[in-house]
Protein backbone atom coordinates (compact mmCIF):
# COMPACT_ATOMS: atom_id res chain seq x y z
CA UNK A 1 0.00 0.00 0.00
CA UNK A 2 1.28 3.28 -1.05
CA UNK A 3 0.60 6.84 1.17
CA UNK A 4 -2.16 8.76 -0.21
CA UNK A 5 -1.69 12.58 0.90
CA UNK A 6 -5.08 14.56 0.29
CA UNK A 7 -5.82 17.90 0.99
CA UNK A 8 -7.94 19.46 3.09
CA UNK A 9 -10.91 19.74 -0.22
CA UNK A 10 -10.67 16.38 -1.33
CA UNK A 11 -12.87 13.33 -0.62
CA UNK A 12 -11.83 10.94 1.66
CA UNK A 13 -11.85 7.63 0.03
CA UNK A 14 -13.19 4.32 2.03
CA UNK A 15 -11.50 2.88 4.44
CA UNK A 16 -9.50 6.20 5.93
CA UNK A 17 -9.65 5.09 9.33
CA UNK A 18 -5.88 5.37 9.47
CA UNK A 19 -5.61 8.57 8.36
CA UNK A 20 -3.08 11.40 9.93
CA UNK A 21 -2.73 15.32 9.29
CA UNK A 22 0.24 16.75 8.19
CA UNK A 23 1.53 19.92 9.02
CA UNK A 24 5.27 21.11 8.53
CA UNK A 25 5.37 17.07 8.62
CA UNK A 26 9.10 17.16 10.16
CA UNK A 27 8.00 14.88 12.87
CA UNK A 28 5.67 12.42 10.51
CA UNK A 29 7.44 12.13 7.80
CA UNK A 30 10.42 10.60 10.20
CA UNK A 31 8.33 8.39 12.14
CA UNK A 32 6.66 7.33 8.63
CA UNK A 33 10.12 6.29 7.34
CA UNK A 34 10.92 4.72 10.75
CA UNK A 35 8.23 2.43 11.17
CA UNK A 36 7.39 2.04 7.52
CA UNK A 37 3.45 3.43 8.33
CA UNK A 38 1.61 3.93 4.90
CA UNK A 39 -1.34 5.96 6.47
CA UNK A 40 -3.38 8.27 4.59
CA UNK A 41 -2.36 11.88 5.66
CA UNK A 42 -4.33 15.28 5.00
CA UNK A 43 -2.62 17.67 4.66
CA UNK A 44 -3.16 21.28 5.99
CA UNK A 45 -0.99 23.44 4.87
CA UNK A 46 -3.88 25.05 2.40
CA UNK A 47 -6.63 25.57 4.88
CA UNK A 48 -7.24 29.49 4.69
CA UNK A 49 -5.84 31.72 7.93
CA UNK A 50 -3.45 27.79 8.77
CA UNK A 51 -0.72 30.22 9.33
CA UNK A 52 -2.06 33.48 10.54
CA UNK A 53 -0.92 36.00 13.15
CA UNK A 54 -3.80 37.95 14.34
CA UNK A 55 -3.67 40.92 17.01
CA UNK A 56 -6.45 42.06 18.49
CA UNK A 57 -7.57 43.85 21.99
CA UNK A 58 -8.23 40.62 23.41
CA UNK A 59 -5.05 39.04 22.72
CA UNK A 60 -3.13 37.72 19.76
CA UNK A 61 -4.19 34.58 18.02
CA UNK A 62 -1.57 32.52 15.85
CA UNK A 63 -3.24 30.16 12.97
CA UNK A 64 -1.98 26.35 14.20
CA UNK A 65 0.26 26.06 10.90
CA UNK A 66 2.47 29.54 12.11
CA UNK A 67 5.85 28.70 11.88
CA UNK A 68 8.09 28.31 14.75
CA UNK A 69 10.14 30.51 12.84
CA UNK A 70 7.75 32.96 12.84
CA UNK A 71 7.11 32.52 16.46
CA UNK A 72 10.79 33.55 16.88
CA UNK A 73 10.60 36.30 14.41
CA UNK A 74 7.58 37.92 14.82
CA UNK A 75 6.55 37.87 18.42
CA UNK A 76 9.97 38.50 20.07
CA UNK A 77 8.63 42.17 20.71
CA UNK A 78 5.85 40.78 22.91
CA UNK A 79 6.19 37.76 24.00
CA UNK A 80 9.70 37.28 24.49
CA UNK A 81 9.92 34.17 26.50
CA UNK A 82 7.93 32.15 23.69
CA UNK A 83 9.82 33.47 20.79
CA UNK A 84 13.02 32.94 22.39
CA UNK A 85 11.69 29.55 22.79
CA UNK A 86 10.65 29.00 19.52
CA UNK A 87 14.22 30.41 18.57
CA UNK A 88 16.08 27.89 20.59
CA UNK A 89 14.72 24.61 19.18
CA UNK A 90 16.11 22.22 16.48
CA UNK A 91 17.29 23.91 13.80
CA UNK A 92 17.11 26.84 11.27
CA UNK A 93 15.50 23.93 8.43
CA UNK A 94 13.40 22.65 11.16
CA UNK A 95 12.28 26.03 12.41
CA UNK A 96 11.11 27.47 9.11
CA UNK A 97 9.45 24.42 8.59
CA UNK A 98 7.83 22.83 11.55
CA UNK A 99 4.20 24.42 12.97
CA UNK A 100 3.13 25.58 16.22
CA UNK A 101 0.26 22.95 16.21
CA UNK A 102 2.29 20.14 14.77
CA UNK A 103 4.93 21.29 17.71
CA UNK A 104 2.18 20.94 20.52
CA UNK A 105 0.80 17.70 18.97
CA UNK A 106 4.13 16.16 17.78
CA UNK A 107 4.84 12.63 19.49
CA UNK A 108 7.09 11.06 21.99
CA UNK A 109 10.84 11.13 20.77
CA UNK A 110 11.26 7.88 22.64
CA UNK A 111 13.79 5.29 21.00
CA UNK A 112 11.71 2.38 21.48
CA UNK A 113 8.47 3.71 20.16
CA UNK A 114 10.30 5.13 17.41
CA UNK A 115 11.88 1.49 16.73
CA UNK A 116 9.73 -0.46 14.04
CA UNK A 117 10.19 -3.76 15.76
CA UNK A 118 9.36 -3.09 19.54
CA UNK A 119 5.89 -2.39 21.40
CA UNK A 120 4.88 -0.32 23.98
CA UNK A 121 2.02 1.99 25.87
CA UNK A 122 2.20 4.64 22.85
CA UNK A 123 2.68 1.96 20.12
CA UNK A 124 -0.78 0.06 21.17
CA UNK A 125 1.07 -2.41 23.45
CA UNK A 126 0.60 -2.81 27.01
CA UNK A 127 3.85 -2.25 28.61
CA UNK A 128 7.34 0.19 28.93
CA UNK A 129 10.06 -1.95 28.09
CA UNK A 130 12.22 1.69 29.00
CA UNK A 131 11.48 1.58 32.13
CA UNK A 132 13.21 -1.31 32.77
CA UNK A 133 15.58 -0.56 29.76
CA UNK A 134 17.59 2.38 28.81
CA UNK A 135 16.55 5.64 29.94
CA UNK A 136 19.03 7.90 29.83
CA UNK A 137 16.83 10.53 28.37
CA UNK A 138 13.35 9.88 30.52
CA UNK A 139 11.59 11.67 33.14
CA UNK A 140 13.13 13.04 36.65
CA UNK A 141 9.35 13.29 37.88
CA UNK A 142 8.19 9.74 37.48
CA UNK A 143 4.30 10.12 37.95
CA UNK A 144 3.33 7.93 34.90
CA UNK A 145 3.37 4.81 33.19
CA UNK A 146 5.27 6.17 30.18
CA UNK A 147 8.62 7.31 31.37
CA UNK A 148 9.43 9.56 28.17
CA UNK A 149 9.23 13.39 28.82
CA UNK A 150 6.80 15.35 26.46
CA UNK A 151 8.79 16.50 23.50
CA UNK A 152 6.67 19.96 22.88
CA UNK A 153 9.48 23.28 23.99
CA UNK A 154 6.24 25.65 23.21
CA UNK A 155 3.73 24.03 24.92
CA UNK A 156 6.16 24.33 27.74
CA UNK A 157 6.32 28.41 26.99
CA UNK A 158 2.59 28.24 26.44
CA UNK A 159 1.70 27.48 30.29
CA UNK A 160 3.62 30.37 31.39
CA UNK A 161 1.20 32.89 29.38
CA UNK A 162 -1.92 30.51 30.38
CA UNK A 163 -2.47 30.62 25.92
CA UNK A 164 -5.52 28.55 25.27
CA UNK A 165 -6.30 26.75 22.09
CA UNK A 166 -8.98 26.08 19.54
CA UNK A 167 -9.84 22.69 17.60
CA UNK A 168 -12.72 22.32 15.35
CA UNK A 169 -14.24 20.51 17.74
CA UNK A 170 -13.84 23.01 21.44
CA UNK A 171 -12.76 26.44 21.78
CA UNK A 172 -10.67 27.73 24.62
CA UNK A 173 -9.08 24.47 25.66
CA UNK A 174 -5.61 24.95 28.27
CA UNK A 175 -2.87 23.49 27.48
CA UNK A 176 -3.05 21.11 30.04
CA UNK A 177 -6.56 20.07 28.47
CA UNK A 178 -4.60 19.29 25.21
CA UNK A 179 -1.37 17.32 26.52
CA UNK A 180 -3.13 15.76 29.67
CA UNK A 181 -1.39 15.25 32.79
CA UNK A 182 0.70 11.59 31.09
CA UNK A 183 -2.01 9.30 32.89
CA UNK A 184 -2.99 7.41 30.00
CA UNK A 185 0.35 6.20 28.70
CA UNK A 186 -0.72 5.67 25.11
CA UNK A 187 -1.46 9.46 24.27
CA UNK A 188 1.08 12.11 23.69
CA UNK A 189 -2.30 14.24 23.42
CA UNK A 190 -5.79 14.24 24.03
CA UNK A 191 -7.37 15.19 21.40
CA UNK A 192 -9.67 13.07 18.83
CA UNK A 193 -8.33 10.64 15.88
CA UNK A 194 -10.84 13.63 13.69
CA UNK A 195 -10.33 16.79 15.79
CA UNK A 196 -7.57 19.22 14.09
CA UNK A 197 -6.12 22.01 15.87
CA UNK A 198 -6.89 25.42 14.55
CA UNK A 199 -5.16 28.27 16.40
CA UNK A 200 -3.77 29.44 19.54
CA UNK A 201 -4.38 32.44 21.71
CA UNK A 202 -1.83 34.23 23.93
CA UNK A 203 -3.30 36.86 26.36
CA UNK A 204 -2.21 40.75 25.50
CA UNK A 205 0.82 41.12 25.62
CA UNK A 206 2.26 43.15 28.91
CA UNK A 207 4.62 46.26 28.55
CA UNK A 208 8.15 46.03 30.02
CA UNK A 209 7.92 41.85 30.24
CA UNK A 210 11.37 40.36 30.40
CA UNK A 211 11.56 36.86 29.29
CA UNK A 212 14.70 34.67 29.11
CA UNK A 213 14.93 30.46 27.93
CA UNK A 214 17.83 28.06 28.29
CA UNK A 215 17.94 24.42 27.95
CA UNK A 216 20.62 22.20 28.86
CA UNK A 217 21.46 20.17 25.81
CA UNK A 218 23.95 16.90 25.02
CA UNK A 219 25.02 19.01 21.97
CA UNK A 220 25.57 22.47 20.52
CA UNK A 221 22.07 22.17 18.38
CA UNK A 222 19.82 19.84 16.15
CA UNK A 223 19.16 18.22 19.27
CA UNK A 224 16.02 18.02 22.02
CA UNK A 225 17.00 19.07 25.13
CA UNK A 226 18.21 16.96 28.71
CA UNK A 227 16.70 19.84 30.35
CA UNK A 228 14.80 22.99 29.27
CA UNK A 229 13.22 25.96 31.10
CA UNK A 230 11.75 29.30 30.39
CA UNK A 231 10.62 32.40 32.39
CA UNK A 232 8.48 35.47 31.75
CA UNK A 233 8.76 38.62 34.40
CA UNK A 234 7.31 41.84 34.56
CA UNK A 235 8.96 44.22 37.56
CA UNK A 236 7.79 47.43 38.43
CA UNK A 237 9.22 50.83 38.76
CA UNK A 238 11.27 49.80 42.09
CA UNK A 239 12.47 46.62 40.82
CA UNK A 240 9.71 43.93 42.53
CA UNK A 241 8.24 41.21 40.28
CA UNK A 242 4.31 42.02 39.76
CA UNK A 243 3.95 38.83 37.69
CA UNK A 244 5.98 36.00 36.12
CA UNK A 245 5.48 32.55 34.79
CA UNK A 246 8.43 29.68 34.77
CA UNK A 247 7.82 26.60 33.27
CA UNK A 248 10.40 23.38 32.72
CA UNK A 249 10.47 20.79 29.88
CA UNK A 250 12.34 17.40 29.37
CA UNK A 251 11.98 16.03 32.81
CA UNK A 252 7.99 14.92 32.67
CA UNK A 253 5.25 13.29 30.90
CA UNK A 254 4.32 16.55 30.18
CA UNK A 255 5.67 20.12 30.40
CA UNK A 256 5.59 21.50 34.35
CA UNK A 257 4.32 25.36 35.10
CA UNK A 258 6.67 25.72 38.64
CA UNK A 259 3.88 27.75 40.84
CA UNK A 260 6.66 27.10 44.26
CA UNK A 261 9.35 28.79 41.91
CA UNK A 262 6.78 31.64 41.16
CA UNK A 263 5.48 32.15 44.81
CA UNK A 264 8.90 32.53 45.66
CA UNK A 265 9.78 35.20 42.93
CA UNK A 266 6.58 37.28 43.32
CA UNK A 267 7.21 40.37 45.02
CA UNK A 268 10.25 39.85 45.64
CA UNK A 269 13.77 42.07 43.30
CA UNK A 270 15.07 38.84 42.07
CA UNK A 271 18.20 39.06 44.66
CA UNK A 272 20.61 36.25 44.72
CA UNK A 273 18.88 34.57 47.54
CA UNK A 274 15.77 34.43 45.85
CA UNK A 275 16.90 32.68 42.90
CA UNK A 276 19.08 30.22 44.99
CA UNK A 277 15.66 29.13 46.88
CA UNK A 278 13.51 29.32 43.55
CA UNK A 279 16.09 27.08 41.57
CA UNK A 280 16.11 24.81 44.19
CA UNK A 281 12.48 24.66 44.49
CA UNK A 282 12.12 24.09 40.97
CA UNK A 283 13.45 20.22 42.13
CA UNK A 284 10.39 19.80 44.65
CA UNK A 285 8.79 16.30 43.58
CA UNK A 286 11.58 14.85 41.77
CA UNK A 287 11.47 11.30 41.38
CA UNK A 288 14.33 10.26 38.87
CA UNK A 289 14.73 7.22 37.40
CA UNK A 290 17.81 4.71 37.77
CA UNK A 291 19.67 6.48 34.41
CA UNK A 292 17.79 10.11 34.96
CA UNK A 293 19.55 11.84 38.35
CA UNK A 294 21.13 13.59 36.97
CA UNK A 295 17.99 15.93 35.41
CA UNK A 296 17.60 16.92 39.41
CA UNK A 297 20.75 18.67 39.45
CA UNK A 298 20.70 19.82 35.92
CA UNK A 299 16.78 21.10 36.91
CA UNK A 300 18.18 22.99 39.40
CA UNK A 301 21.16 24.59 37.51
CA UNK A 302 18.66 25.06 34.32
CA UNK A 303 16.46 27.09 36.57
CA UNK A 304 18.81 29.06 38.22
CA UNK A 305 19.98 30.27 34.36
CA UNK A 306 16.90 31.30 33.08
CA UNK A 307 15.76 33.12 36.22
CA UNK A 308 19.69 34.85 36.14
CA UNK A 309 19.55 36.26 32.17
CA UNK A 310 15.66 37.56 33.08
CA UNK A 311 17.15 39.62 36.01
CA UNK A 312 20.50 41.01 34.08
C1 LIG B 1 16.78 17.66 14.87
C2 LIG B 1 15.49 18.05 15.51
C3 LIG B 1 15.50 18.64 16.76
C4 LIG B 1 14.28 19.00 17.38
N1 LIG B 1 14.30 19.61 18.61
C5 LIG B 1 13.12 19.98 19.17
C6 LIG B 1 13.07 20.64 20.43
O1 LIG B 1 14.08 20.90 21.07
N2 LIG B 1 11.87 20.99 20.92
C7 LIG B 1 10.70 20.74 20.26
O2 LIG B 1 9.64 21.12 20.74
N3 LIG B 1 10.71 20.10 19.10
C8 LIG B 1 11.89 19.73 18.55
N4 LIG B 1 11.88 19.10 17.34
C9 LIG B 1 10.60 18.66 16.78
C10 LIG B 1 9.95 19.67 15.90
O3 LIG B 1 9.76 20.86 16.60
C11 LIG B 1 8.63 19.05 15.49
O4 LIG B 1 8.93 18.01 14.59
C12 LIG B 1 7.72 20.05 14.84
O5 LIG B 1 7.40 21.11 15.69
C13 LIG B 1 6.44 19.39 14.38
O6 LIG B 1 5.69 20.35 13.64
P1 LIG B 1 5.19 19.98 12.18
O7 LIG B 1 4.35 21.14 11.73
O8 LIG B 1 6.31 19.61 11.29
O9 LIG B 1 4.29 18.74 12.54
P2 LIG B 1 3.93 17.43 11.67
O10 LIG B 1 5.10 16.56 11.54
O11 LIG B 1 3.23 17.83 10.43
O12 LIG B 1 2.84 16.80 12.65
C14 LIG B 1 3.20 16.34 13.94
C15 LIG B 1 2.01 15.58 14.53
O13 LIG B 1 0.95 16.47 14.82
C16 LIG B 1 -0.22 16.20 14.03
N5 LIG B 1 -0.71 17.51 13.60
C17 LIG B 1 0.04 18.52 13.09
N6 LIG B 1 -0.70 19.62 12.97
C18 LIG B 1 -1.95 19.30 13.40
C19 LIG B 1 -3.16 20.03 13.55
N7 LIG B 1 -3.23 21.34 13.24
N8 LIG B 1 -4.25 19.40 14.06
C20 LIG B 1 -4.19 18.07 14.39
N9 LIG B 1 -3.06 17.33 14.29
C21 LIG B 1 -1.95 17.94 13.80
C22 LIG B 1 0.25 15.30 12.91
O14 LIG B 1 -0.75 14.39 12.50
C23 LIG B 1 1.42 14.58 13.55
O15 LIG B 1 0.97 13.47 14.28
C24 LIG B 1 13.07 18.74 16.71
C25 LIG B 1 13.07 18.15 15.45
C26 LIG B 1 14.25 17.80 14.85
C27 LIG B 1 14.22 17.15 13.49
S1 LIG C 1 8.82 5.53 27.71
FE1 LIG C 1 6.79 5.73 26.76
S2 LIG C 1 7.25 5.79 24.60
FE2 LIG C 1 9.07 4.91 25.60
S3 LIG C 1 8.81 2.70 25.66
FE3 LIG C 1 7.91 3.49 27.55
S4 LIG C 1 5.73 3.78 27.05
FE4 LIG C 1 6.83 3.65 25.10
Amino acid sequence: MSITILTAYDERPDGTGDLVYRAGGTDLQERLRTTGATPHILDLTGVPGFARVERTDAGTTLGAGTTVAAVARDLVGDYPALALTAAGLATPQVRATATIGGNLLQRTRCWYYRHPHTSCFKSGGDRCPARDGRHLYGVAFDTAPCVHPHPSSLAMALLTYAATIDTTHRRSLAVGDVLGDGSDPSRDHLLAADEVLTGVTLPPPVPGERGSYYRSISRFEAEWPLVEAVCRVVRDDAGAVTSCGVAVGGVAPVPLRLRAVEDLLLGSRLDDDTVSAAAHAATEGADPLPETGYKVHLVEATVREVLERVRS
